[in-house]
Protein backbone atom coordinates (compact mmCIF):
# COMPACT_ATOMS: atom_id res chain seq x y z
CA UNK A 1 0.00 0.00 0.00
CA UNK A 2 1.05 3.51 -0.91
CA UNK A 3 1.73 5.74 2.08
CA UNK A 4 -1.35 7.72 0.81
CA UNK A 5 -3.47 4.70 0.99
CA UNK A 6 -1.77 4.23 4.69
CA UNK A 7 -2.83 7.61 5.67
CA UNK A 8 -6.48 7.12 4.06
CA UNK A 9 -7.27 3.82 6.32
CA UNK A 10 -5.75 5.05 9.08
CA UNK A 11 -8.22 8.00 8.82
CA UNK A 12 -10.88 5.54 8.26
CA UNK A 13 -10.05 3.69 11.77
CA UNK A 14 -9.44 6.93 13.84
CA UNK A 15 -11.73 9.60 12.46
CA UNK A 16 -15.29 7.18 11.39
CA UNK A 17 -17.53 10.46 10.76
CA UNK A 18 -15.40 11.82 8.61
CA UNK A 19 -16.53 11.31 4.57
CA UNK A 20 -13.51 10.06 2.25
CA UNK A 21 -13.32 10.76 -1.58
CA UNK A 22 -11.03 8.89 -3.77
CA UNK A 23 -12.76 8.93 -7.13
CA UNK A 24 -11.75 10.67 -9.72
CA UNK A 25 -14.69 12.87 -10.35
CA UNK A 26 -14.79 13.95 -6.89
CA UNK A 27 -10.76 15.15 -6.97
CA UNK A 28 -11.48 16.47 -10.33
CA UNK A 29 -14.14 18.47 -8.62
CA UNK A 30 -12.21 20.01 -5.68
CA UNK A 31 -8.71 20.02 -8.18
CA UNK A 32 -9.12 23.73 -8.99
CA UNK A 33 -10.78 27.28 -7.54
CA UNK A 34 -11.69 30.23 -9.17
CA UNK A 35 -8.04 31.88 -10.14
CA UNK A 36 -8.44 33.00 -13.73
CA UNK A 37 -5.53 30.48 -14.69
CA UNK A 38 -7.90 27.58 -13.43
CA UNK A 39 -10.65 28.49 -14.89
CA UNK A 40 -9.47 28.53 -18.32
CA UNK A 41 -7.92 25.27 -17.47
CA UNK A 42 -11.50 23.88 -17.16
CA UNK A 43 -12.82 25.46 -19.70
CA UNK A 44 -9.89 23.81 -22.03
CA UNK A 45 -10.46 20.55 -20.02
CA UNK A 46 -7.58 20.29 -18.95
CA UNK A 47 -6.84 20.08 -15.10
CA UNK A 48 -2.88 19.98 -14.38
CA UNK A 49 -2.82 19.24 -10.84
CA UNK A 50 -5.09 16.74 -9.03
CA UNK A 51 -5.77 16.37 -5.45
CA UNK A 52 -4.77 13.00 -3.82
CA UNK A 53 -8.65 12.90 -2.13
CA UNK A 54 -10.97 14.94 -0.40
CA UNK A 55 -11.89 14.54 3.62
CA UNK A 56 -15.12 15.81 4.55
CA UNK A 57 -14.68 16.20 8.28
CA UNK A 58 -17.18 16.18 10.91
CA UNK A 59 -15.84 18.52 13.90
CA UNK A 60 -12.33 20.03 14.78
CA UNK A 61 -11.34 16.86 16.83
CA UNK A 62 -11.62 15.19 13.44
CA UNK A 63 -9.40 17.75 11.78
CA UNK A 64 -7.50 17.55 14.67
CA UNK A 65 -6.06 13.98 14.34
CA UNK A 66 -6.23 14.19 10.65
CA UNK A 67 -3.53 16.49 10.51
CA UNK A 68 -1.83 14.24 13.03
CA UNK A 69 -1.77 11.67 10.58
CA UNK A 70 -0.69 13.37 7.75
CA UNK A 71 2.09 14.41 9.65
CA UNK A 72 3.01 10.43 10.58
CA UNK A 73 2.45 9.61 6.89
CA UNK A 74 3.94 13.14 5.45
CA UNK A 75 0.97 13.73 3.60
CA UNK A 76 0.38 17.27 2.28
CA UNK A 77 -2.97 18.87 3.14
CA UNK A 78 -4.82 22.02 1.36
CA UNK A 79 -7.65 23.62 3.68
CA UNK A 80 -10.94 24.14 1.45
CA UNK A 81 -14.10 26.08 2.14
CA UNK A 82 -16.22 27.70 -0.55
CA UNK A 83 -13.22 27.53 -3.46
CA UNK A 84 -13.79 30.93 -4.06
CA UNK A 85 -10.29 32.04 -4.04
CA UNK A 86 -9.14 33.18 -7.20
CA UNK A 87 -5.68 33.40 -6.11
CA UNK A 88 -4.85 29.69 -6.81
CA UNK A 89 -4.28 29.26 -3.11
CA UNK A 90 -6.33 25.47 -3.13
CA UNK A 91 -4.31 24.33 -6.41
CA UNK A 92 -3.33 20.69 -5.48
CA UNK A 93 0.23 21.14 -7.28
CA UNK A 94 1.44 18.12 -4.98
CA UNK A 95 -1.29 15.96 -5.17
CA UNK A 96 -2.36 17.20 -1.76
CA UNK A 97 -5.24 16.09 -0.23
CA UNK A 98 -8.04 18.28 0.47
CA UNK A 99 -9.62 19.20 3.91
CA UNK A 100 -13.29 20.62 3.03
CA UNK A 101 -14.18 22.56 6.14
CA UNK A 102 -18.31 22.86 5.33
CA UNK A 103 -19.57 20.22 7.21
CA UNK A 104 -18.34 22.72 10.39
CA UNK A 105 -21.24 24.41 10.99
CA UNK A 106 -22.32 25.11 14.25
CA UNK A 107 -23.84 28.60 14.58
CA UNK A 108 -24.39 30.73 18.11
CA UNK A 109 -25.12 34.04 19.03
CA UNK A 110 -24.12 36.67 22.41
CA UNK A 111 -26.65 38.98 22.14
CA UNK A 112 -25.43 40.68 25.49
CA UNK A 113 -21.49 40.90 23.24
CA UNK A 114 -23.38 41.88 20.27
CA UNK A 115 -21.17 38.56 18.50
CA UNK A 116 -21.51 35.57 16.57
CA UNK A 117 -19.74 32.45 16.25
CA UNK A 118 -20.37 30.16 13.29
CA UNK A 119 -18.57 26.97 11.73
CA UNK A 120 -16.03 27.39 9.31
CA UNK A 121 -17.93 25.62 6.78
CA UNK A 122 -21.02 28.32 6.95
CA UNK A 123 -21.21 30.14 3.78
CA UNK A 124 -21.40 33.88 4.18
CA UNK A 125 -24.88 33.77 2.84
CA UNK A 126 -25.78 30.84 5.16
CA UNK A 127 -24.66 32.90 8.38
CA UNK A 128 -26.14 35.91 7.28
CA UNK A 129 -29.96 34.64 6.84
CA UNK A 130 -28.88 32.79 10.47
CA UNK A 131 -28.45 36.19 11.82
CA UNK A 132 -31.18 37.75 10.03
CA UNK A 133 -33.73 35.80 11.12
CA UNK A 134 -32.33 37.15 14.55
CA UNK A 135 -32.84 40.58 13.87
CA UNK A 136 -28.39 40.68 13.08
CA UNK A 137 -26.32 41.45 10.53
CA UNK A 138 -22.88 40.93 9.72
CA UNK A 139 -22.42 43.85 7.35
CA UNK A 140 -20.23 41.76 5.22
CA UNK A 141 -21.76 40.69 1.98
CA UNK A 142 -18.42 39.84 -0.93
CA UNK A 143 -19.44 39.25 -3.85
CA UNK A 144 -18.65 36.07 -3.86
CA UNK A 145 -21.13 35.27 -0.57
CA UNK A 146 -23.35 32.54 -1.61
CA UNK A 147 -20.34 30.35 -1.95
CA UNK A 148 -17.13 31.89 0.34
CA UNK A 149 -17.17 30.50 4.00
CA UNK A 150 -16.34 31.60 6.95
CA UNK A 151 -12.91 29.93 7.21
CA UNK A 152 -11.94 30.87 3.55
CA UNK A 153 -13.24 34.49 4.50
CA UNK A 154 -10.99 34.76 7.30
CA UNK A 155 -8.31 32.69 5.87
CA UNK A 156 -7.95 35.49 3.38
CA UNK A 157 -8.74 38.70 5.18
CA UNK A 158 -11.92 39.00 2.83
CA UNK A 159 -13.81 42.40 2.20
CA UNK A 160 -17.47 42.94 1.42
CA UNK A 161 -18.89 46.18 -0.22
CA UNK A 162 -20.44 47.29 2.78
CA UNK A 163 -17.18 47.79 4.60
CA UNK A 164 -16.81 51.40 4.81
CA UNK A 165 -19.35 50.97 7.48
CA UNK A 166 -18.79 48.06 9.15
CA UNK A 167 -15.01 47.06 8.44
CA UNK A 168 -13.41 44.07 6.82
CA UNK A 169 -13.08 40.56 8.25
CA UNK A 170 -9.90 41.83 9.51
CA UNK A 171 -11.53 43.85 11.76
CA UNK A 172 -14.97 41.91 12.42
CA UNK A 173 -13.03 38.87 13.33
CA UNK A 174 -13.18 38.50 17.72
CA UNK A 175 -11.89 35.29 18.40
CA UNK A 176 -10.84 31.88 16.50
CA UNK A 177 -10.45 28.17 17.00
CA UNK A 178 -7.82 26.71 14.68
CA UNK A 179 -5.81 23.20 14.36
CA UNK A 180 -2.40 23.82 13.70
CA UNK A 181 0.06 21.98 11.36
CA UNK A 182 0.79 19.53 13.77
CA UNK A 183 -2.92 18.63 15.16
CA UNK A 184 -3.02 21.03 18.32
CA UNK A 185 -6.23 23.00 18.54
CA UNK A 186 -5.35 26.63 19.49
CA UNK A 187 -9.01 28.55 20.50
CA UNK A 188 -8.45 32.50 21.29
CA UNK A 189 -9.48 34.10 24.35
CA UNK A 190 -12.57 35.88 23.52
CA UNK A 191 -11.57 39.80 25.29
CA UNK A 192 -12.53 43.34 23.86
CA UNK A 193 -9.04 44.62 23.91
CA UNK A 194 -5.73 42.70 25.31
CA UNK A 195 -2.42 43.71 25.86
CA UNK A 196 -0.44 40.49 26.02
CA UNK A 197 2.08 40.28 23.25
CA UNK A 198 1.50 39.73 19.95
CA UNK A 199 -2.62 39.72 18.61
CA UNK A 200 -2.70 35.81 17.95
CA UNK A 201 -6.16 36.40 15.79
CA UNK A 202 -4.47 38.45 13.22
CA UNK A 203 -2.06 36.05 13.12
CA UNK A 204 -4.36 33.49 11.42
CA UNK A 205 -6.09 36.07 9.14
CA UNK A 206 -4.62 36.19 5.81
CA UNK A 207 -2.10 32.77 6.85
CA UNK A 208 -4.54 31.34 3.66
CA UNK A 209 -4.43 28.10 5.30
CA UNK A 210 -0.46 27.68 5.79
CA UNK A 211 -0.55 27.92 9.61
CA UNK A 212 -3.77 26.25 10.67
CA UNK A 213 -7.12 25.01 9.79
CA UNK A 214 -9.51 27.68 11.12
CA UNK A 215 -12.34 25.57 12.51
CA UNK A 216 -14.82 28.41 13.92
CA UNK A 217 -15.04 32.09 13.48
CA UNK A 218 -16.39 34.21 16.47
CA UNK A 219 -17.69 38.02 14.75
CA UNK A 220 -18.86 41.43 15.67
CA UNK A 221 -22.54 41.31 14.47
CA UNK A 222 -25.07 44.92 14.30
CA UNK A 223 -29.06 45.21 14.10
CA UNK A 224 -30.63 44.75 11.25
CA UNK A 225 -30.46 49.02 9.51
CA UNK A 226 -33.64 50.27 9.64
CA UNK A 227 -33.31 52.55 7.08
CA UNK A 228 -31.27 53.13 3.45
CA UNK A 229 -30.37 56.25 1.20
CA UNK A 230 -29.05 56.00 -2.10
CA UNK A 231 -27.07 58.29 -3.52
CA UNK A 232 -25.24 59.34 -7.38
CA UNK A 233 -23.05 61.98 -8.50
CA UNK A 234 -21.11 62.51 -11.03
CA UNK A 235 -17.78 64.69 -11.19
CA UNK A 236 -15.58 66.04 -14.02
CA UNK A 237 -12.47 63.74 -13.38
CA UNK A 238 -11.88 60.74 -11.09
CA UNK A 239 -9.46 63.31 -9.32
CA UNK A 240 -11.97 65.08 -8.20
CA UNK A 241 -14.16 61.85 -7.14
CA UNK A 242 -11.35 61.07 -5.14
CA UNK A 243 -11.12 64.33 -3.16
CA UNK A 244 -14.71 63.83 -2.33
CA UNK A 245 -14.20 60.27 -1.18
CA UNK A 246 -11.31 61.78 1.27
CA UNK A 247 -12.71 64.30 2.23
CA UNK A 248 -15.98 62.19 3.45
CA UNK A 249 -14.08 60.15 5.29
CA UNK A 250 -11.56 62.60 7.17
CA UNK A 251 -15.02 64.28 7.74
CA UNK A 252 -15.83 61.13 10.07
CA UNK A 253 -18.76 60.14 7.41
CA UNK A 254 -19.31 56.31 7.58
CA UNK A 255 -21.66 55.46 4.28
CA UNK A 256 -21.91 51.81 4.19
CA UNK A 257 -21.16 51.54 0.20
CA UNK A 258 -18.70 53.91 -1.53
CA UNK A 259 -18.10 53.31 -5.05
CA UNK A 260 -16.13 55.35 -7.05
CA UNK A 261 -16.03 54.85 -11.20
CA UNK A 262 -12.85 56.46 -13.01
CA UNK A 263 -14.59 57.97 -16.33
CA UNK A 264 -13.61 54.82 -18.27
CA UNK A 265 -15.62 52.17 -15.90
CA UNK A 266 -18.20 54.89 -15.46
CA UNK A 267 -18.97 55.32 -19.56
CA UNK A 268 -21.29 52.36 -19.64
CA UNK A 269 -23.30 53.94 -16.89
CA UNK A 270 -23.00 57.18 -18.31
CA UNK A 271 -24.69 56.28 -21.54
CA UNK A 272 -27.58 54.24 -19.70
CA UNK A 273 -28.42 57.11 -17.45
CA UNK A 274 -27.60 59.53 -19.76
CA UNK A 275 -25.47 61.70 -17.03
CA UNK A 276 -22.39 64.45 -18.37
CA UNK A 277 -20.41 61.75 -21.19
CA UNK A 278 -16.54 61.85 -19.61
CA UNK A 279 -17.60 62.50 -16.06
CA UNK A 280 -16.72 59.67 -13.34
CA UNK A 281 -19.22 58.27 -11.35
CA UNK A 282 -19.77 57.87 -7.51
CA UNK A 283 -22.10 55.91 -5.22
CA UNK A 284 -23.09 56.05 -1.76
CA UNK A 285 -25.58 54.08 0.29
CA UNK A 286 -26.02 54.93 3.77
CA UNK A 287 -27.78 52.81 6.10
CA UNK A 288 -28.57 52.56 9.55
CA UNK A 289 -30.78 55.20 11.67
CA UNK A 290 -32.89 57.02 9.79
CA UNK A 291 -31.80 60.84 11.30
CA UNK A 292 -28.30 59.51 11.25
CA UNK A 293 -28.37 58.52 7.81
CA UNK A 294 -30.37 61.77 6.97
CA UNK A 295 -27.62 63.83 8.55
CA UNK A 296 -24.60 62.02 7.07
CA UNK A 297 -26.38 62.09 3.40
CA UNK A 298 -27.06 65.48 3.59
CA UNK A 299 -23.04 66.17 4.76
CA UNK A 300 -21.94 64.02 1.95
CA UNK A 301 -23.94 65.79 -0.24
CA UNK A 302 -22.56 69.23 0.53
CA UNK A 303 -18.70 67.46 0.16
CA UNK A 304 -19.54 66.32 -3.05
CA UNK A 305 -20.49 69.59 -3.88
CA UNK A 306 -17.08 71.12 -3.01
CA UNK A 307 -15.38 69.03 -5.11
CA UNK A 308 -17.69 69.80 -8.56
CA UNK A 309 -19.84 66.91 -8.22
CA UNK A 310 -23.35 67.40 -9.66
CA UNK A 311 -26.16 64.87 -7.70
CA UNK A 312 -27.70 62.48 -9.94
CA UNK A 313 -31.07 60.12 -9.70
CA UNK A 314 -30.48 57.57 -7.15
CA UNK A 315 -31.48 54.53 -9.79
CA UNK A 316 -27.87 54.10 -10.61
CA UNK A 317 -26.55 53.53 -6.81
CA UNK A 318 -29.98 51.39 -6.52
CA UNK A 319 -29.20 49.22 -9.79
CA UNK A 320 -26.12 48.27 -8.64
CA UNK A 321 -27.68 47.40 -5.67
CA UNK A 322 -29.28 44.97 -7.09
CA UNK A 323 -27.22 43.21 -9.33
CA UNK A 324 -24.47 43.57 -7.00
CA UNK A 325 -23.43 39.95 -7.25
CA UNK A 326 -23.28 39.40 -10.85
CA UNK A 327 -19.99 38.52 -13.04
CA UNK A 328 -21.78 37.67 -15.35
CA UNK A 329 -19.06 39.92 -18.07
CA UNK A 330 -16.39 38.55 -16.82
CA UNK A 331 -16.99 34.70 -17.29
CA UNK A 332 -18.34 35.64 -20.81
CA UNK A 333 -15.03 36.81 -21.64
CA UNK A 334 -13.32 34.21 -20.15
CA UNK A 335 -15.18 31.94 -22.29
CA UNK A 336 -13.34 33.43 -25.44
CA UNK A 337 -10.19 31.83 -26.72
CA UNK A 338 -7.20 33.29 -25.75
CA UNK A 339 -9.03 36.14 -23.15
CA UNK A 340 -8.95 35.78 -19.49
CA UNK A 341 -10.26 38.38 -17.27
CA UNK A 342 -9.03 39.34 -13.63
CA UNK A 343 -9.77 41.74 -10.99
CA UNK A 344 -6.62 43.07 -9.32
CA UNK A 345 -7.26 44.94 -6.23
CA UNK A 346 -4.73 46.59 -4.46
CA UNK A 347 -4.31 49.47 -1.76
CA UNK A 348 -2.71 52.84 -1.70
CA UNK A 349 -1.93 55.73 0.30
CA UNK A 350 -4.16 59.25 -0.57
CA UNK A 351 -1.34 60.82 -1.10
CA UNK A 352 -0.02 58.24 -4.38
CA UNK A 353 -3.40 57.10 -5.07
CA UNK A 354 -3.88 59.00 -8.02
CA UNK A 355 -0.68 57.76 -9.57
CA UNK A 356 -0.93 54.13 -8.82
CA UNK A 357 -4.16 54.40 -10.76
CA UNK A 358 -3.45 56.41 -13.37
CA UNK A 359 -0.07 54.11 -14.22
CA UNK A 360 -1.75 50.91 -13.50
CA UNK A 361 -3.97 51.65 -16.51
CA UNK A 362 -1.29 53.47 -18.67
CA UNK A 363 0.82 50.12 -17.73
CA UNK A 364 -2.18 47.16 -18.73
CA UNK A 365 -3.98 49.54 -22.03
CA UNK A 366 -1.52 48.17 -24.31
CA UNK A 367 -2.25 44.65 -23.54
CA UNK A 368 -5.79 44.31 -22.61
CA UNK A 369 -9.09 45.08 -24.39
CA UNK A 370 -10.82 46.12 -21.48
CA UNK A 371 -9.41 48.24 -18.45
CA UNK A 372 -11.62 49.15 -16.03
CA UNK A 373 -11.23 50.79 -12.64
CA UNK A 374 -12.69 51.70 -9.14
CA UNK A 375 -12.71 53.19 -6.06
CA UNK A 376 -14.99 50.58 -3.44
CA UNK A 377 -13.22 50.60 0.01
CA UNK A 378 -12.29 53.63 1.52
CA UNK A 379 -9.93 54.34 4.76
CA UNK A 380 -8.37 57.21 6.97
CA UNK A 381 -5.55 57.08 4.92
CA UNK A 382 -6.30 55.72 1.68
CA UNK A 383 -8.40 53.46 -0.39
CA UNK A 384 -8.49 50.52 -3.10
CA UNK A 385 -7.71 50.44 -6.19
CA UNK A 386 -9.51 47.65 -8.25
CA UNK A 387 -8.76 47.06 -11.53
CA UNK A 388 -10.46 44.76 -13.84
CA UNK A 389 -8.61 43.67 -17.52
CA UNK A 390 -9.90 41.29 -20.24
CA UNK A 391 -6.60 40.67 -21.70
CA UNK A 392 -6.43 40.98 -25.41
CA UNK A 393 -7.36 37.70 -27.23
CA UNK A 394 -5.55 35.90 -30.23
CA UNK A 395 -3.24 32.87 -30.43
CA UNK A 396 -3.45 29.54 -28.46
CA UNK A 397 -4.28 29.05 -25.47
CA UNK A 398 -0.39 28.89 -24.27
CA UNK A 399 -0.45 32.56 -26.07
CA UNK A 400 -3.27 33.74 -23.79
CA UNK A 401 -2.07 32.31 -20.49
CA UNK A 402 1.02 34.12 -20.97
CA UNK A 403 -0.19 37.18 -21.98
CA UNK A 404 -2.34 36.87 -18.84
CA UNK A 405 0.11 36.05 -16.73
CA UNK A 406 1.90 39.39 -18.19
CA UNK A 407 -0.71 41.06 -16.96
CA UNK A 408 -0.55 40.29 -13.72
CA UNK A 409 2.97 40.83 -13.10
CA UNK A 410 3.08 44.17 -14.54
CA UNK A 411 -0.62 45.22 -12.31
CA UNK A 412 1.41 43.97 -9.26
CA UNK A 413 5.00 45.59 -10.15
CA UNK A 414 3.22 48.75 -11.33
CA UNK A 415 1.23 49.60 -7.95
CA UNK A 416 4.17 48.89 -5.79
CA UNK A 417 6.58 50.97 -7.70
CA UNK A 418 3.99 53.52 -7.52
CA UNK A 419 3.45 53.39 -4.15
CA UNK A 420 0.57 50.84 -3.63
CA UNK A 421 0.48 47.16 -2.67
CA UNK A 422 0.01 43.74 -4.16
CA UNK A 423 -3.32 42.78 -3.21
CA UNK A 424 -5.89 44.59 -1.05
CA UNK A 425 -8.12 41.65 -0.21
CA UNK A 426 -8.07 38.73 -3.15
CA UNK A 427 -5.13 37.35 -1.06
CA UNK A 428 -1.85 36.47 -2.42
CA UNK A 429 -2.61 32.33 -2.94
CA UNK A 430 0.31 30.62 -5.55
CA UNK A 431 -0.41 33.52 -8.29
CA UNK A 432 0.60 36.53 -6.33
CA UNK A 433 3.42 34.56 -4.36
CA UNK A 434 6.23 35.61 -6.30
CA UNK A 435 5.21 39.35 -6.01
CA UNK A 436 5.61 39.13 -1.66
CA UNK A 437 8.88 40.93 -1.62
CA UNK A 438 7.89 43.68 -3.19
CA UNK A 439 5.66 44.40 -0.35
CA UNK A 440 7.29 43.01 2.67
CA UNK A 441 10.75 43.08 1.63
CA UNK A 442 13.31 39.62 1.91
CA UNK A 443 12.84 40.20 6.04
CA UNK A 444 9.37 40.84 6.03
CA UNK A 445 8.80 37.40 3.99
CA UNK A 446 11.50 35.67 6.29
CA UNK A 447 10.01 36.85 9.60
CA UNK A 448 6.64 34.58 8.06
CA UNK A 449 8.61 31.71 6.95
CA UNK A 450 9.99 31.23 10.20
CA UNK A 451 6.56 31.78 11.69
CA UNK A 452 5.53 28.67 9.48
CA UNK A 453 8.74 26.43 9.53
CA UNK A 454 7.99 26.62 13.70
CA UNK A 455 3.92 26.25 12.92
CA UNK A 456 4.42 23.15 10.75
CA UNK A 457 8.07 21.78 10.61
CA UNK A 458 7.45 18.74 8.10
CA UNK A 459 5.56 21.54 5.77
CA UNK A 460 2.58 19.50 5.29
CA UNK A 461 -0.01 22.95 5.33
CA UNK A 462 -0.91 24.17 2.14
CA UNK A 463 2.79 24.45 0.69
CA UNK A 464 3.31 27.24 -2.00
CA UNK A 465 1.14 29.77 -1.08
CA UNK A 466 2.07 33.25 0.40
CA UNK A 467 5.80 32.41 -1.23
CA UNK A 468 6.48 30.74 2.26
C1 LIG B 1 -17.17 35.90 -8.29
C2 LIG B 1 -16.24 36.18 -7.15
C3 LIG B 1 -16.39 37.33 -6.41
C4 LIG B 1 -15.53 37.58 -5.34
N1 LIG B 1 -15.76 38.69 -4.57
C5 LIG B 1 -14.98 38.92 -3.49
C6 LIG B 1 -15.23 40.04 -2.64
O1 LIG B 1 -16.17 40.81 -2.85
N2 LIG B 1 -14.42 40.22 -1.58
C7 LIG B 1 -13.39 39.36 -1.29
O2 LIG B 1 -12.68 39.56 -0.31
N3 LIG B 1 -13.14 38.30 -2.09
C8 LIG B 1 -13.90 38.05 -3.15
N4 LIG B 1 -13.67 36.95 -3.94
C9 LIG B 1 -12.57 36.05 -3.60
C10 LIG B 1 -12.96 34.89 -2.65
O3 LIG B 1 -14.35 34.73 -2.59
C11 LIG B 1 -12.40 35.17 -1.27
O4 LIG B 1 -10.99 35.09 -1.31
C12 LIG B 1 -12.94 34.23 -0.18
O5 LIG B 1 -12.56 34.76 1.06
C13 LIG B 1 -12.46 32.80 -0.28
O6 LIG B 1 -13.25 32.01 0.59
P1 LIG B 1 -13.47 30.45 0.31
O7 LIG B 1 -14.17 29.89 1.48
O8 LIG B 1 -14.08 30.24 -1.00
O9 LIG B 1 -11.95 29.96 0.33
P2 LIG B 1 -11.22 28.89 -0.60
O10 LIG B 1 -11.23 29.35 -2.00
O11 LIG B 1 -11.73 27.54 -0.32
O12 LIG B 1 -9.73 29.02 -0.02
C14 LIG B 1 -9.03 30.22 -0.12
C15 LIG B 1 -7.75 30.12 0.73
O13 LIG B 1 -8.07 30.01 2.10
C16 LIG B 1 -7.63 28.76 2.63
N5 LIG B 1 -8.69 28.27 3.50
C17 LIG B 1 -9.97 27.98 3.16
N6 LIG B 1 -10.66 27.58 4.25
C18 LIG B 1 -9.79 27.63 5.29
C19 LIG B 1 -9.89 27.34 6.68
N7 LIG B 1 -11.03 26.92 7.25
N8 LIG B 1 -8.78 27.50 7.46
C20 LIG B 1 -7.61 27.93 6.92
N9 LIG B 1 -7.47 28.20 5.62
C21 LIG B 1 -8.54 28.07 4.82
C22 LIG B 1 -7.36 27.89 1.43
O14 LIG B 1 -6.39 26.90 1.72
C23 LIG B 1 -6.90 28.90 0.40
O15 LIG B 1 -5.55 29.24 0.59
C24 LIG B 1 -14.49 36.67 -5.03
C25 LIG B 1 -14.35 35.51 -5.79
C26 LIG B 1 -15.21 35.25 -6.84
C27 LIG B 1 -15.05 33.98 -7.61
Amino acid sequence: MSDIENFFGRVRENCPQTEILTDEEDRLIYSHGCYPREYKWMLQGKYPHLAGGVLKPSCAGEISEIMRLANAHGVGIIPYGGGSGIVGGTIPQNGQVIVDTKRLTGFSVNAANLTARGGAGLSGAEFENLLNRRGYTSGHYPQSFQSACLGGMAATRAIGTFSTKYGKMDDMVTALDVVLPTGEILKTHEAPKRSTGPELVQLFLGSEGAYGIITSVEMRIHPIAESRIFKTYTFPTTEDGIGALRAIIHKGLRPAVVRLYDEVEASHKIAQYRFETGFALLILLFEGYEEANELESRIGSEICAAHLGREKSEDAAKDWFATRFSTKKMLDYDAIRGGTSDAIEVAAPWDRITTVWREMRRALEPLCEVVDCHFSHVYHSGASVYVIFHSKTGGDDKAGENRYLDCLKIACETSVRHGGNVSHHHGVGTAKAEFMKLEHGESGVEVMKKIKNALDPNGILNKGVLGL
